[in-house]
Formats: structure tokens, C-alpha cells, sequence
């Protein structure tokens, strides 16, 4: 009698191996999506100089302001500021944009190129401002690491030109330089915006009008070497286009990217009641079963309270005690240190 009672509850105690086996060999919702894959988006890194500032409490900890203007304008500010517009700039163009730093931190140089690579950038534009010794030398200067590096800083120098002459800074053209992305298998250009121990220069990059001027001439000198970018911008907004139901691509797409409506959707939803269902099935065909270990159970439950309220007591006993026997315990935590320096605020710009 009892075993044929039972026979739909196997049923239901089936169906969880049934809706795995399903998730296992069917399309899943992501399979689906990636039948036909979307455009992966370019990769460029973006590179703020500099960064950080002297932390009292923790003297060991690095720090650089880069270049300090004749108005006291940090070049770390004015380098943040410029890397974050441009990087929005490149982000309206569904470029994948990493930020070596995207806050007043600091970041080693070996650091910078280690993100850049982990993340396979096809680009590197490091953003920086100049000084010199010289207050006279003005302009906007791009640097390249090696000659590999040339024709991008080139292309780069000539749409920044194009945009900020006109603001008044003129073209201090381009150089070798900025050792720090020897290393670096995409091609870096190292843009000095201005001279921060120029007067005018350094007055300019107090403006947010000339910050995205700089901005705006980068992103132009990004897109005119990489063609690519512009290209790979329009077929993923087609594959979106036909796609309107799906997962963004990559990391322009929010981890909780989904959109209600989809077939995918409802199999998740199929699954998680299917899941449910056979978990009441198993717990009414195995109900005897399930009475003894909850007794078990609660019996546990019921000894580990009694001990975690002895515990308790135990501590509540050698608080009392310790506060009793408890002096003063306030000492000098020795000489202050002094501030470590970073390398020179100067950066490696042939003069
Ligand atoms: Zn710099």
C-alpha cells in the first residue's frame, strides 16, 4: 500500500537528477547567447602619472606628486584628472579602457605595466606634464619608450597639436623617453601635456576647458592610429542592435546584465521550481527519516547552545578578573620617522 503511495514522490525525487542532467546537455541561457558572440571590445590602458601623498601614520608608504607647478599645481591632480576624461572619451566609443590608477594612489612603475599587460591592452597612453629647470620651455611633448612606439606617438603629438595650439600651447614635438614601458609589447605614447614650470602652461592646466582639450586631442590620435577602434565600436553596437535581449559583451556589461523576457529566463526559473517541488517529494517520502534526524538535530542544537552559553560565562568571569588586575599600558611609540621620498618630481624628459 505504502509503495504504491510512493510512486509519483519518486517521480518528484527524480526530477532534480532530470533538471541537472537538462542544464548539463541542453543550451543553457549563456550557451545561447554565445552561438553568435559579440564583438569583444579594444583594450587600451590608460596611465595617470604619479600619485599619492604622504601618510603621517604610515611613513613607509610610497608617494609622488610629479612635477609641482609655478602655481603649486600637482602634476598627479592634473595627470588624474586629463586620464579620466580621456578615458570616459574612449568609453563613448565602447573602448575597454584600464586605469593603472583612477585615485591619488600610488602605483609602481613596474606595476603599471604589469596591469597594462594582464590585461592584453592593445594601446598605452600615459598622460604627464613636464618641467624643466628652463621656465622659458613651453609646449606639449609626447614620449615613446622605443621606436616601436614612434608612429603612435607621432599620430598621437599631431591630433593633440591640432586641438590645444589654439588653447596656447604650442608643439614641443616628440622624444624619446619614459623608460618605465621598456617593457611594454603594445605601443606606449607618454603624452606631456605642458610645462608645469611654464607660467602660461601651467595656468592652462588649472582649466577644465584645456583638460579636455588634452583629452579630446589623445582619444583623436588613439582613434587615428587604431582605426580598429572605430570599426570594432560600430559592429558591437549592430550586435546589439540585433541582440536586444542579450548579455553585453565583456566588461562593459554589468555582471548583473540580464534582461527580463528571454527564454533563458524562464528555464532558470523552470529549474529552481522543479528543485523545490522534488525537495518536498523527498521530504514526504522519506519523512520518518527526516523526523529522526531532525530530533538528532535539535538535540545538538540544544547541547552547542548550552556550551556557547558556558563559554560566554567563562569570558564574562576573565573580563572581570583581567579588568581587576589590568595597569596603565599606554607607551611612546618611539621617534618619529621621517617621510620617505619618492625618485625625482621631475620626469624623464630629454631637456
Ligand atoms: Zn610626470
Amino acid at each position: 500500500m505504502r509503495h504504491h503511495r510512493a510512486r509519483p514522490l519518486h517521480i518528484l525525487a527524480i526530477a532534480p537528477v532530470a533538471a541537472m542532467f537538462a542544464g548539463v546537455l541542453g543550451p543553457t541561457p549563456h550557451a545561447l547567447a554565445a552561438t553568435a558572440k559579440a564583438p569583444s571590445p579594444i583594450v587600451v590602458t590608460v596611465d595617470p602619472g604619479h600619485g599619492g601623498e604622504p601618510t603621517p601614520a604610515h611613513p613607509n608608504i610610497s608617494f609622488d606628486p610629479g612635477a609641482i607647478g609655478t602655481n603649486g599645481l600637482l602634476e598627479k591632480d592634473v595627470d588624474l584628472d586629463v586620464g579620466l576624461r580621456l578615458a570616459s572619451l574612449l568609453r563613448a566609443d565602447l573602448v575597454d579602457v584600464v586605469m593603472t590608477r583612477s585615485t591619488d594612489v600610488y602605483v609602481s612603475a613596474a606595476r603599471r605595466v604589469q596591469v597594462s599587460m594582464a590585461h592584453h591592452a592593445a594601446l598605452v597612453v600615459s598622460v604627464h606634464a613636464g618641467a624643466s629647470t628652463n621656465s622659458g620651455i613651453d609646449g606639449s611633448l609626447v614620449l615613446y619608450p622605443t621606436s616601436a612606439s614612434a608612429a603612435f606617438a607621432q599620430t598621437v603629438s599631431d591630433a593633440l597639436t591640432a586641438q590645444i595650439t589654439t588653447d596656447g600651447v604650442p608643439d614641443a614635438g616628440m622624444a624619446l623617453g619614459d623608460a618605465g614601458w621598456l617593457r611594454s609589447p603594445a605601443p606606449v605614447a607618454t603624452v606631456e601635456m605642458g610645462y608645469l614650470s611654464n607660467r602660461s602652461d601651467a595656468s592652462l592646466m588649472t582649466t577644465a576647458h584645456f583638460r579636455q582639450d588634452v583629452a579630446i586631442g589623445v582619444r583623436d590620435g588613439v582613434e587615428a592610429y587604431m582605426p580598429a577602434i572605430i570599426a570594432r565600436r560600430d559592429a558591437i553596437r549592430a550586435w546589439r542592435g540585433g541582440h536586444s535581449g542579450a548579455v553585453l559583451p565583456g566588461s562593459l556589461a554589468p555582471a548583473s546584465a540580464t534582461i527580463a523576457g528571454t527564454s533563458g529566463f524562464q528555464f532558470g526559473t523552470v529549474i529552481v521550481w522543479l528543485v523545490g517541488i522534488s525537495l518536498v517529494g523527498l521530504v514526504l517520502l522519506f519523512r520518518d527519516a527526516v523526523a529522526r534526524v531532525l530530533v538528532v538535530l535539535i538535540a545538538v542544537i540544544a547541547r552547542l547552545f548550552g556550551g556557547v552559553l558556558g563559554a560566554i560565562m567563562w569570558l564574562r568571569r576573565s573580563a572581570i578578573r583581567s579588568r581587576r588586575r589590568r595597569r596603565r599600558v599606554r607607551t611612546d611609540t618611539g621617534p618619529e620617522q621621517p617621510y620617505r621620498q619618492s625618485g625625482s618630481v621631475y620626469d624623464d624628459i630629454p631637456l
